[in-house]
């Protein structure tokens, strides 16, 4: 097969596209921005409370990052541990951490009960050093995560990274057991029909262009223009994550929207596979300019990383097949004559302080920020948001941390320093 520049996932589902000739509503309650992760969740909670809700996407149901990630359900936020509690106190990084151990037992709950057939797993993850001192580092990391969060973390040794990853370039690694693997374009189409299911509408091929306060027979609310037409909403929920645009400006300006990028192999024999990642971990490495690879379910090297800053283009996904398919090679010699089937590229969202958002603001509720860490927390968040929304008063200690924007105001939505932040963490990776 030659090279596709396609999702892989995408191969294996059909995405539901439901509402696709009806016009969209005028009035609803609530109006979701974005059908990913995010959007999808929150409109399954509020349409369960029996609120009328419109989802409006402004492509088709999954079509961000939420089916082009890795499918890995990570436990664990981007920052590490020592940097959380420095920067935000024992007792809100405990809080913090609690939340992301919740988001994984909260995917795992929607596939159960709406019967998702996704290849949900909790096969764990492998974080593989890159250096001696971050190795040395792990140790640290594991004592002070058993002592604070009560969760417990297991330290390979380099001498015992054989029954962990068919890989030795690597000085040891760390498992956390409690991590999952699934198909995420299989998720997010699943998702889409728990929504439906609980009698929310999606409406794709509606991109909102503007939305402005509004107040209709004396109630307050929002008006939204979209591609399919107008539509009045009680409250407005984003969830356009790496994807934001000027419709929602003081939000955009706060993301990053930053390019990775993923290949996978052909089908590999199951012995090869077996070598490659004797337990099937969701593992990923110790730079920052990481890699991130795992087998998918019928047994094809996906390996995933930021070949290129940029978000994706024809141009970007190109360049990353060889980009990414030389890295691979680095970790798994084995794979030299492996051939590449699948290439393509998404949008993480970053916000400047690398830390989820959540709440309110200019009085619509958002959550994003989740910095390549979304399968879990975007699900989480969704249905947290939505319980807000509902009137809940859930703990969700991601709502009201500060939430900057670039230093000095330098940004407008247009991320015009990616290359210069690209060549700073490759500089980071050599001396750190
Ligand atoms: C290549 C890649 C690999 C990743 N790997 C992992 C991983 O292995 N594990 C992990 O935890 N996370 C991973 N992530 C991150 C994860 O996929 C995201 O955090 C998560 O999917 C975010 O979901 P979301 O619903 O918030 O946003 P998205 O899924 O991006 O959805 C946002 C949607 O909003 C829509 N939209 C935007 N603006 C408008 C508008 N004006 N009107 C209407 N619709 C609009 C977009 O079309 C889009 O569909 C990865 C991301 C990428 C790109």
């Amino acid at each position: 097969m030659a090279l596709q520049e396609h999702n892989y996932w995408l191969t294996t589902v059909e995405i539901p596209a439901p509402n696709a000739s009806l016009p969209s509503p005028e009035v609803v309650d609530v109006a979701v921005i974005g059908a990913g992760f995010t959007g999808l969740s929150a409109a399954r909670t509020v349409a369960k409370r029996g609120a009328k809700v419109a989802v409006l996407e402004s492509e088709t149901i999954g079509w961000g990052a939420s089916s082009r990630n890795g499918g890995m359900v990570l436990t664990g936020m981007k920052l590490g541990v020592n940097q959380l509690i420095s920067r935000y106190g024992r007792e809100l990084t405990q809080r913090m951490y609690a939340a992301s151990l919740a988001s994984m037992d909260c995917v795992e709950q929607i596939v159960r009960e709406e019967g998702i057939d996704c290849d949900f797993s909790r096969s764990g993850h492998l974080e593989v050093a890159c250096k001696q001192k971050h190795f040395d580092d792990y140790a640290r990391q594991a004592e002070v995560i058993a002592r604070e969060f009560n969760h417990t973390l297991r330290v390979v040794e380099r001498h015992e990274l054989g029954s962990e990853i068919g890989s030795t370039i690597y000085y040891g690694g760390m498992v956390d057991e409690v991590s999952a693997g699934c198909n995420p374009a299989r998720y997010v189409a699943g998702l889409a029909r728990a929504a439906v299911k609980a009698g929310a509408g999606i409406f794709e091929h509606a991109r909102v262009q503007t939305i402005q306060r509004d107040s209709r027979q004396g109630e307050p609310g929002w008006k939204l223009s979209t591609s399919r037409g107008p539509l009045w909403a009680h409250e407005v929920f984003v969830a356009t994550s790496g994807y934001t645009s000027r419709a929602t400006p003081a939000l955009q300006k706060r993301i990053i929207p930053i390019g990775s990028f993923i290949i996978t192999t052909e089908v590999l024999p199951e012995k090869l596979a077996q070598e490659l990642s004797p337990r099937n971990r969701m593992i990923y490495d110790s730079k920052n300019y990481l890699y991130y690879y795992r087998l998918t379910p019928d047994r094809r090297m996906l390996f995933g990383g930021r070949a290129a800053f940029f978000p994706e283009s024809d141009q970007t996904v190109r360049r990353s097949a060889g980009i990414l398919r030389r890295g691979m090679i680095g970790v798994y010699p084995q794979l030299a004559d492996a051939k590449i089937d699948y290439v393509w590229g998404g949008t993480l969202d970053f916000a400047f302080d690398i830390m989820p958002h959540a709440g309110q603001m200019d009085g619509m509720y958002y959550a994003l920020g989740y910095a390549g860490h979304g399968v879990a927390m975007a699900t989480y968040q969704g249905q947290k948001i939505a319980e807000l929304m509902a009137g809940d008063k859930p703990d969700n200690p991601f709502v009201g941390i500060p939430f900057p924007g670039a230093p000095l105001g330098l940004y407008n939505g247009k991320p015009w320093f990616l290359p210069l932040a690209g060549a700073w963490y490759k500089f980071m990776d050599w001396v750190s």
